[in-house]
């Protein structure tokens, strides 16, 4: 059986060190994020983006078709994969098909959640991840912890430990400039001799009939260009309706996902380039359920920046693969108990629902309000992990009445009195041991401070 998130944040929280500059790290690239969009537009912006996507979600079959119609007509084949059974084995069959024995993939967490590589490895295909983060996990043998960031997790140190084992880099070797050198050396490598491109899509565009990537290391566009054959695998809930709706798209997700005002390379496929071929298979994979699923519908609307992961409290202090999900954080919070609500139960409570997901949300995503749909639907479910009915029916029948809440505040106040400070403080604290300069509990409640600072009468 697999591990339950607690127990696996657990884990993850055992090594403070790395546990602290994780959530650093984290939190670095969320105040890049909030630099990024401090523009008088932003809140114009997010409504455009939310008001786009529920607009392309409302008339997802009819963008389909138009897309498959423009692509096609450019000379695109264009595929309908219902599950990811169904996608791997088109990919196999138009790569066996082409003789492709060495592919190239840039980052596409569609073929993760497909498990596409262990299926072409298993025909003797062999796949590099092109983008360097998602080759540090696969070098690794770990899925990625991230969306946008893979490796977060893993120190400079350790990648200059694989590199040397796998690349054979110095040993030793950990300054990220020499690391990044070797790196680009070897997937260049492997982009200028693949048989075959597969990459994933930020956007289709029903307009053009053009698939729209946006990466940061330029792989994509190096191995789509330099392949005989490029492949796309896309999620269906991708195509926006129109080039303006793009526009927007892409002045929201890069400020949202890295803090830049757009990504470093962005590009707008309409066609195959003369002489070489190009496939894009359309994935349902339980897509199409979400769609009817009118209270979780617009979780369909992400478009993966991540900046939700960033800035929760929960993701940034028990790493991505505590969740047990290939998409983690909050956004995977409320996505995995759609594929399998027995088996995530735990995932919709690994949140303080503090807000802050649904407040980053470039496309205005109600996280919070779905997390707590999630909740309910656990319950009713009978599936709330061990423990949880009992904790959560005692809270809500204290909080039902003033004087037993009033009672249970002056309980807790008195028992935080006399826990000792040391302990609190103690390196046996696990917040403490993170390196957290957490505050003390305060001594006294809001209600006696407001007293006495004359702020209530
Ligand atoms: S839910 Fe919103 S913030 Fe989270 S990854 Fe998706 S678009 Fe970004």
């Amino acid at each position: 059986m697999s591990r339950t998130h607690p127990e696996a944040a657990a884990t993850f929280l055992r090594d403070s060190e790395r546990a602290a500059w994780h959530d650093e790290a984290l939190w670095f690239v969320r105040q890049k994020r909030d630099t990024a969009t401090a523009l008088p537009e932003w809140e114009a912006l997010r409504d455009a983006g939310a008001a786009l996507k529920a607009h392309a979600m409302g008339r997802l079959a009819e963008l389909l078709e138009t897309f498959e119609a423009r692509a096609t007509a450019a000379g695109v084949t264009v595929h309908w994969a219902r599950d990811a059974d169904e996608h791997n084995a088109l990919v196999l069959d138009i790569l066996q098909g082409a003789g492709a024995t060495r592919v190239a993939k840039s980052k596409s967490m569609l073929t993760e959640e497909c498990g596409l590589n262990p299926v072409l490895e298993a025909n003797g295909i062999e796949v590099v991840d092109t983008d360097l983060g998602e080759r540090i996990v696969q070098l690794a043998h770990e899925p990625p912890s991230h969306i946008v960031l893979p490796a977060i997790h893993w120190k400079k140190e350790e990648i200059g430990a694989l590199f040397h084992r796998t690349m054979g880099t110095p040993a030793g070797e950990s300054s990220p400039d020499a690391l990044a050198a070797a790196a680009r050396d070897h997937l260049r490598d492997a982009l200028l001799h693949a048989d075959a491109a597969i990459t994933g899509a930020n956007a289709l565009v029903a307009e053009t009939g053009g698939v729209v990537v946006c990466t940061n290391e330029g792989n994509a566009d190096l191995g789509m260009h330099s392949a005989p054959l490029h492949i796309v695998c896309v999620g269906i809930e991708k195509v926006l309706a129109t080039l303006d709706d793009l526009a927007v798209l892409l002045r929201i997700l890069a400020r949202s996902a890295t803090g830049q005002p757009i990504t470093a390379y962005t590009t707008h496929v309409t066609a195959p380039r003369p002489g070489a071929r190009m496939h894009v298979v359309l994935v349902d994979n339980g897509r199409s359920a979400r769609l009817a699923d009118a209270e979780m519908r617009s979780a369909l609307h992400c478009i993966r920046c991540g900046a939700c992961l960033n800035t929760c409290p929960i993701y940034r202090r028990s790493g991505g693969h505590s969740y047990g999900h290939v998409i983690p954080g909050p956004i995977g919070a409320i996505l995995a108990p759609a594929v399998d609500l027995k088996l995530h139960r735990d995932l919709p409570f690994a949140s303080t629902l503090c807000g802050s997901c649904g407040d980053v949300c470039p496309v205005r995503i109600d996280i919070p309000a779905q997390l707590l749909a999630w909740r309910a639907r656990s319950a009713a479910a009978g599936a709330s992990p061990a423990g949880y009915a009992t904790i959560f029916n005692r809270l809500g029948w204290i909080l039902a009445d003033r004087r037993r809440f009033d009672r249970a505040g002056r309980w807790v106040r008195r028992a935080l009195r006399l826990i000792p400070s040391a302990l609190l403080a103690g390196r046996w604290n696990p917040w403490t041991r993170a390196g957290r300069e957490l505050p003390l509990a305060p001594r006294e409640s809001f209600r006696e401070w407001a007293r006495r600072e004359g702020r209530l009468k």
